[in-house]
């Protein structure tokens, strides 16, 4: 016996989609899509879970914009949950689980309480009861840190509210007594929230954020099937996390077979995502353990090495034309991840069956990710990426998404620096919905009535710009 011929595989380059008939406007084509069964997104797009791309500042930046980030797990337990709890406390509206001081802590410690948090305001409580409010206004003009909070807060007259008071409320209040923070206040004057100005102002700025029920963002976070599995999606279901994701480098294997179920049953309420695969078989076995969406990509991303060290994968297109054939019939969502490296990959993608779509390399130049500004010797910038089963990755916790730590199957290496991630997102977007208008899609779904060409080496040369010395600011997307 030996290897069977499969067939013939094809990847984002590999292809071009026709255009159609079309009496689609992009500007009012609609780009929201399921992430999970549940869970809605205004935007397709997810930042990765890597240690060089999502932690809480890509989040919220990326829910701000529609889509979702999710939190890395090179990190503690405690830290991986603290950084979805900065999520879910920012700027959602209400603030459920607000910084407190005591009334005996220090003028320094509030100072760095400000400063860490970057806010203006700390409700001050003691046994969970609003004794007042301290703001970087009362301490300015004091020189002694070492005075105790109590001492210079406000105290009478705290405007408060009740608990359910609607954003609409909050905000005639806000305007009415002129001030920037709203304690929320139950029965007990126990402290249940907090309302801030800041967060209203900045809810009218992004009217496509990705919420949850109570109106914060949404936040995922990827977990391993080691030791630490129900531990670490304890915690994070704890810090308020929305989705548990099994981050694996081939969930079509026996340990994470076994995981899911272990996950379903712990978090029944919970929504679960499962990656990655390329294969039908693998995708209908993980929506037979209850996967809410199911992630396809080995061997894809712009930094695996996979393919290299293992022979194994396969192109991405196939895969994803593959696994959302599988899961068609349970409606369960796709999410492609890896090799997505110009807009139009998110458009094959999405033409390919996915939902939505994974991003790393695109991200990872971004003000938003992880890290500092490169300034290289000819003065570019660029920011560091690398695969989290590069080397480097691997040295900072050891990671369990790989079969062996000896072997690595990512790279390490650098991106252009990109600006802030809601330019990259805006970008993105409005390349989808171009090309929605080419395919006369109103939805995101209608993407997958459109045929596709499998082109030559030739084609792929006519599809960029060629025979032009493009200016060196002309942004060209390879
Ligand atoms: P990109 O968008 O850069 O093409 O790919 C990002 C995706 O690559 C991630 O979401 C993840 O699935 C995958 N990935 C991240 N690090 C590694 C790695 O070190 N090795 C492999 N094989 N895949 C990786």
């Amino acid at each position: 016996m030996a290897a069977r011929f499969r067939g013939l595989a094809l990847t984002f380059d590999d292809i071009l989609l026709e255009p159609s008939a079309s009496s689609v406007i992009p500007s009012e084509v609609k780009v929201s899509t399921n992430l999970t069964k549940k869970i809605k997104l205004n935007v397709p797009l997810i930042s990765a879970a890597m240690d060089t791309v999502t932690e809480s500042s890509m989040a919220i930046s990326m829910a701000k914009m529609g889509g979702i980030g999710v939190i890395h797990r090179n990190l503690t337990i405690d830290d991986q949950a603290g950084q979805v709890r900065k999520v879910k406390r920012s700027e959602s509206g209400v603030i459920t689980d607000p910084i407190t001081l005591s009334p005996q802590a220090t003028l320094e410690e509030a100072n760095m309480l400000m400063s860490e948090h970057n806010i203006s305001g700390i409700p001050v409580v003691n046994d969970h009861r609003l004794k007042g409010i301290v703001t970087e206004r009362d301490l300015r003009l004091e020189t002694n840190l070492s005075k105790k909070v109590e001492e210079v807060m406000t105290k009478s007259q705290v405007i408060t509210t009740k608990v359910g008071t609607t954003l609409p409320q909050a905000e005639k209040i806000l305007k009415k007594y002129k001030i920037e923070k709203l304690p929320v206040v139950d029965k007990k004057g126990q402290l249940k929230g907090l309302i801030t100005w800041k967060d209203l102002s900045k809810i009218k700025m992004y009217p496509a954020a990705s919420k949850d029920e109570n109106g914060r963002f949404l936040v995922a976070a990827a977990i391993g099937v080691g030791n630490d599995m129900l531990q670490r999606s304890t915690a994070l279901v704890a810090a308020g996390v929305d989705i548990l994701i099994v981050d694996t480098s081939h969930a079509h294997h026996k340990n994470i077979l076994k995981a899911v179920p272990l996950l379903r049953k712990a978090f029944p309420n919970k929504e679960l995502i499962v990656g990655n695969v390329a294969t039908a078989s693998a995708t209908a076995a993980l929506i037979k353990l209850g996967a809410d969406a199911v992630k396809v990509g080995i061997g894809s991303g712009s930094i695996c090495t996979t393919r290299d060290v293992a022979a194994v994968g396969v192109p991405q297109f196939t895969a994803i034309l593959e696994c959302s054939k599988a899961a068609k019939n349970s409606r369960v969502p796709m999410i492609a991840d890896g090799g997505i490296v110009f807009p139009a990959d998110i458009v094959k993608a999405l033409a390919a069956g996915a939902s939505s779509v994974m991003l790393g390399s695109l991200l990872a130049g971004t003000d938003e990710a992880p890290g500092d500004i490169i300034i290289s010797s000819d003065g570019r910038r660029y920011k560091k990426y690398r695969g989290m089963g590069s080397y480097e990755a691997i040295k900072v916790r050891g990671n369990d998404r790989y079969f062996q730590k000896e072997v690595p199957e990512g790279v390490s290496g650098k991106v252009p620096y990109k600006g802030s991630v809601s330019g990259v997102v805006k970008k993105l977007v409005a390349s989808l919905r171009t090309a929605m208008g080419y395919y006369g899609a109103n939805e995101i779904h209608d993407l997958c009535n459109t045929q596709y060409w499998q082109i030559t080496g030739a084609g792929m040369k006519e599809s960029h710009p060629h025979t032009v010395i493009t200016d060196a600011d002309e942004e060209t997307f390879h």
